[in-house]
């Protein structure tokens, strides 16, 4: 079984699902009178994940969001951090590192280079992960992440 540090040595593409990954898992949702039936809908993004996410794509490394909730919210900020976003897929799953919440998660914690549960994820994604975050999802987990790969790697930035 390979360590932390030696999986988190090849890893070149972080995969993040969105809600309490990305979020707390929190979903606004507001109506305007008459405005029937598109919701307000709302989301909250940590800025230390923002941080984080710019210096991964300067340490030259690709970052990529899987929302199966289509949301204008999630849009703006994948645009805001330098992001894209997919549905589905992710070829090379060795050099990918998976950041995963819920249920539906395990099977890409368990087949990615490196599969990692925020610290509040379901107990099927925590077995499933290779490493748990401290922090729980919307609250700086993705930050975390970010800085472990990026010391493993010696890429992460000394001020
Ligand atoms: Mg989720």
């Amino acid at each position: 079984m390979p360590t932390l540090a030696e999986r988190c040595r090849g890893i070149e593409l972080l995969v993040l699902d969105v809600d309490g990954v990305l979020s707390a898992g929190g979903i606004w949702q507001g109506a305007i009178e008459g405005q029937m039936p598109a919701p307000l809908e709302g989301k909250e993004f940590h800025v230390r994940d923002g941080l984080g996410l710019r210096i991964w794509r300067e340490a030259g490394k690709d970052a990529v969001i899987i929302s199966g909730r289509d949301s204008i919210v999630v849009h703006r900020r994948a645009t805001e951090v330098g992001i894209r976003e997919v549905l589905q897929g992710v070829g090379d799953k060795g050099k990918a590192a998976f950041v995963g919440d819920d249920i539906i998660d395990a099977p890409a914690l368990r087949l990615s280079g490196l599969g990692v549960a925020v610290a509040d994820a379901c107990t099927e994604a925590i077995l499933a992960a290779h490493h748990v975050t401290h922090r729980p999802g919307g609250r700086g987990a993705v930050r975390e992440v970010i800085e472990l790969i990026l010391r493993c790697q010696g890429k992460w930035p000394s001020i």
